[in-house]
């Protein structure tokens, strides 16, 4: 068996140098996901380079403006799940590690690897989405910004190019806007998901005034809803909204049959729980 190299570079710099170029090479966040995919021997890396020690992919804050919250690649989501500060700011991410892996998988595992992973069953991917995030993406050449939503490209694809990094994301702090993320499974709850939905609305009144729905886990990435938000934008709550919001929904994206269920289920699951999680946030932020 060939030997695998470990590197642990302190800084950004070392760590280009030591992916450019070379196929054979991998960036490291908490390595869950790569393990698994080295002992189903999907791939074998020549040269892992562990991101561990890089102090500027660490932590995460609110701006100074209070606009958003910085989150470094290298964040844990054991960090994220007991912070006050993403409880009070982004309580649909406190929301979604309750039912996200075990604690031994949160403890290591990170922001920017579950990001580059590329897995459309992944449950935080559809939450950055729906929340507005930005991706910070670095490499040797500079560095760009983008939507969450472009990160994704297909099935385990992403925009990430070799020798590029995750470095951060970046993520809207909007106080008036409620978010709700469904993990439907058809085993345990903290199985991969048949269907992921996260649904964030801006209410007024009755009035659903803005809406942002992603769909995951039944499509091959996460995948905004834009014709299923259009039908919501601006509309009253009812049951008729509800349904003619599913049935743009379930026009607007290919849902394929697998192991975790037919396409004719999954399509009755987004009907179902899209329905329920609009009721669920109107119904909490009319008290809000
Ligand atoms: C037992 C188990 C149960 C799980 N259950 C769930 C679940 O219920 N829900 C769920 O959402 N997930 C679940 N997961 C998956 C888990 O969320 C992912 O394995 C994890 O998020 C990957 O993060 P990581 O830091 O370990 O990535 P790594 O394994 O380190 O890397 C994953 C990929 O990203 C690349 N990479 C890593 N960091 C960066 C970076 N900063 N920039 C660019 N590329 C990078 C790597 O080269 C690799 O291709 C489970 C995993 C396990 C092992």
């Amino acid at each position: 068996m060939p030997a695998l190299e470990l590197a642990e570079p302190d800084t950004l710099e070392e760590a280009f140098a030591l992916l450019a170029d070379d196929e054979g090479a991998r960036p490291m966040g908490g390595g869950t996901a790569l393990m698994l995919m080295m002992k189903a021997q999907l791939f074998r890396p020549a040269k892992l380079v562990s991101l561990r020690q890089i102090s500027s992919l660490s932590g995460f804050s609110l701006s100074e403006d209070r606009t958003h919250i910085r989150i470094g690649a290298m964040t844990t989501f054991s960090a994220l799940e007991q912070s006050p500060l993403i409880a009070r700011h982004l309580p649909v991410v406190t929301q979604t590690m309750k039912t996200l892996a075990n604690v031994r998988v949160r403890n290591v595992a990170s922001v920017g690897g579950n990001l580059a992973h590329g897995d459309p069953h992944l449950d935080l991917p559809p939450v950055w989405t729906a929340l507005g995030a930005s991706v910070r993406i670095v490499g040797a050449a500079g560095e760009r910004v983008i939507a969450a939503e472009d990160l994704f490209l297909g099935y385990y694809e992403t925009a990430l190019v070799q020798g590029e990094l995750i470095s951060e994301i970046l993520v809207p702090v909007r106080p008036d806007w409620h978010f709700f993320y469904a993990k439907v499974t058809t085993r345990a709850e903290h199985d991969w998901p048949a269907l992921g939905l996260c649904v964030g609305l801006r209410a007024e009144g009755d009035r659903i005034a803005d809406t942002s729905l992603v769909l995951s886990a039944a499509v091959d990435r996460p995948t905004r809803l834009t014709g299923a938000e259009d039908v919501l934008r601006g509309a009253l709550l009812s049951d008729a909204t509800l349904a003619a919001a599913a049935d743009a929904a379930l026009a607007e994206v290919h849902i394929e049959s697998d192991g975790r269920g037919s396409a004719a289920y999954k399509q009755h699951l987004l009907r179902v729980h899209l329905a329920r999680a609009v009721r669920h946030i109107m119904q909490g932020s009319a008290g809000a």
